[in-house]
């Protein structure tokens, strides 16, 4: 989940880093409001997901509340890498002795957390990492660990400060990566990192993107950004992200629950194999084996679906938890649809006597068999009278 720069800033504000006073302007007559509220002179930013607005002449300086609500009308309605403009961020403008880049991002090369610092923000860092390497230092570290101020000095040792600027920027440096932590975050990006004249630090720019599987952990955050983020996937997609489940709708008529994505694209594979086609991806692996509930759901919500294939496979997952929050739910729902169980692993005696007693059927030993019962049973709905 991907924060608006609006959204992002007051959190690293909270957090303890400097940003520019402001707020969001959706009207010229807002935005004028803001600017006389700030007291000085303004930029006025586009806000749309997504980078290279200075180039594109979407943030604007402002002398005047006057030039702030011209701004805003000339923005507003434009579209910018994309995006329509709905909304600008007006805030205080800062008179910028330097621009910095500073980002703490998953990385996958070292698995784990990687901070990132340059002198050379402001400008896209990837073009400064192809063209000048050595400029962009980095340190990967260790997921349990704090970054110490002192490891952030570290990093900033080659970078080419002044002493002085380089005790102003570690805190920084220390915030972002309290920050990333603290909001399960995959990326926690500020370009420009300014120095202003006085030799303070601010944020003028924040990407911040939350791990969406760390959705249930900030329900109130959610329900703040969420909102005002364009709306991406179909219904049930988007449901199952509120949900923390990873769903993908697919075009097939066989849906499909197993714990685990491998296990997952395993069965939609072994379904297209024998000449079906899946409705769903849906993984209930992991931390979310206990949600069996909400998920058997979510399949059978899909109007496409005319069978269903639960395949579940236990090591550390258990098969008789997993198989109990599917049992309940179908007593719970009803559904019409017939649905094929493969069963195998830790508890599976339990999990196969629960289908057995509470369902009145029984589980397939092969998952072949499974698969090859939910087609069958998908092509006969399918065949009017059949
Ligand atoms: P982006 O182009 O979408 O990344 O938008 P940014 O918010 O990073 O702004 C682009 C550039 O505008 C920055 O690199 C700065 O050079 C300039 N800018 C943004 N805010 C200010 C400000 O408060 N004062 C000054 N002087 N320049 C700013
Ligand atoms: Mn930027």
């Amino acid at each position: 989940m991907d924060f608006p720069e609006h959204h992002a800033k007051p959190l690293l504000a909270a957090a303890g880093l400097n940003v520019p006073r402001g707020g969001v302007a959706a009207d010229p007559d807002a935005a004028a409001a803001r600017a006389r509220e700030i007291g000085a002179a303004v930029v006025v930013k586009a806000q749309v997901p997504a980078g290279g607005r200075g180039k594109a002449g979407a943030v604007r300086f402002a002398d005047t509340p006057e030039q702030a609500a011209a701004a805003t009308g000339e923005l507003l309605g434009t579209t910018v890498g994309g995006f329509p403009v709905a909304a600008v961020l007006v805030e205080e403008r800062i008179d910028i002795r330097r621009e910095l880049y500073a980002a703490v991002l998953d990385d996958a090369a070292s698995r784990g957390p990687l901070v990132l610092f340059s002198t050379e923000g402001g400008v896209d860092i990837e073009e400064v990492h192809a063209a000048t390497p050595e400029k962009v230092h980095r340190m990967p570290l260790d997921i349990r660990r704090e970054l110490s101020e002192t490891a952030a000095r570290e990093l900033l040792e080659p970078a080419g400060l002044q002493p002085e600027e380089r005790r102003a920027v570690a805190p920084a440096l220390v915030t972002l990566h309290r920050l990333y932590r603290e909001l399960d975050a995959e990326l926690v990006e500020v370009n420009p990192l300014a120095l202003d004249r006085r030799g303070d630090v601010l944020a003028l720019d924040c990407k911040l993107s939350m791990d969406d599987g760390a959705r249930p952990r900030h329900p109130k955050l959610v329900d703040q950004v969420a909102p005002s983020l364009p709306e991406t996937g179909t219904e049930l997609e988007r449901r199952a992200q509120k949900l923390g489940l990873f769903y993908i709708e697919l075009d097939g008529d066989i849906g499909v629950l197993a714990n685990g994505a491998g296990l997952t694209m395993t069965t939609m594979d072994v379904i297209s194999h024998y000449g079906g086609a899946p409705a769903n991806f849906l993984e209930i692996g992991g931390d979310a084996y206990t949600r069996a509930e909400p998920a058997l759901r979510l399949a059978l919500d899909n109007p496409k679906v005319r069978s269903l294939v639960v395949n579940f496979c236990g090591a550390f997952a258990r098969t008789d938890v997993m198989t109990a929050g599917v049992v309940e739910a179908i007593e719970q729902l009803r559904p019409e649809v017939p649905i094929a169980f493969s069963i195998h692993g830790t508890g599976e005696k339990d999990a196969i006597a629960l289908v057995r007693e509470r369902l009145g059927q029984e589980p397939f030993d092969h998952m072949d068999d499974a698969v090859l019962a939910a087609i069958e049973a998908a092509r006969e709905r399918a065949t009017p009278g059949g």
